[in-house]
């Protein structure tokens, strides 16, 4: 909240994913998922970066399905290994936590738009603090991405 965003890098400087790129993130989105708990679930790797500019990896997860898809920004290999690690068991603590956020969502006519918004930022705020935590604990026993594999 608050954060200046650095200005953008022309394009020229950045280094979009490549084709193996997002074979490797397949490879390790599998790793990271079966070791977090997720070994059924289907995890598609979008070739495109996430809408949100300023997010690193978003996923998005399938209210009936064991799915999810995920983005990655274009210049994911450029973040530090230890943090792109991070936001990836980020996103799959997302994975596990994404139902309780149906629920509340589910809520939003019976409070009320102001009710709902209002309580919505609350509802965010502690489910990133909360998947943040688990991430902090789990990720670090995890190995991060080698290109090169
Ligand atoms: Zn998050």
């Amino acid at each position: 909240m608050g954060a200046v965003a650095e200005p953008m890098p022309a394009l020229s400087v950045l280094a979009p994913l490549t084709t193996p790129d997002f074979t490797t993130l397949s490879r390790y989105v599998r790793i990271y998922s079966d070791a977090v708990g997720l070994r059924d679930w289907e995890f598609e790797i979008m070739h495109r970066p996430p809408d949100e500019a300023l997010a690193f990896v978003k996923v998005d997860v399938h209210e009936l399905r064991k799915y999810a898809a995920l983005w990655f920004c274009l210049d994911f290999r450029r973040l530090a290994a230890e943090f792109q690690r991070h936001c990836i068991v980020h996103e799959l603590v997302h994975v596990h936590i994404a139902e309780m956020g149906f629920v509340f969502r589910s809520t939003r006519e019976d409070l009320g738009r102001i009710h709902f918004e209002a309580l919505d930022r609350s509802y965010l705020r502690a489910e990133e603090k909360a998947v943040d935590a688990l991430t902090g604990v789990i990720a670090p026993a995890l190995p991060v991405i080698d290109w090169c594999a």
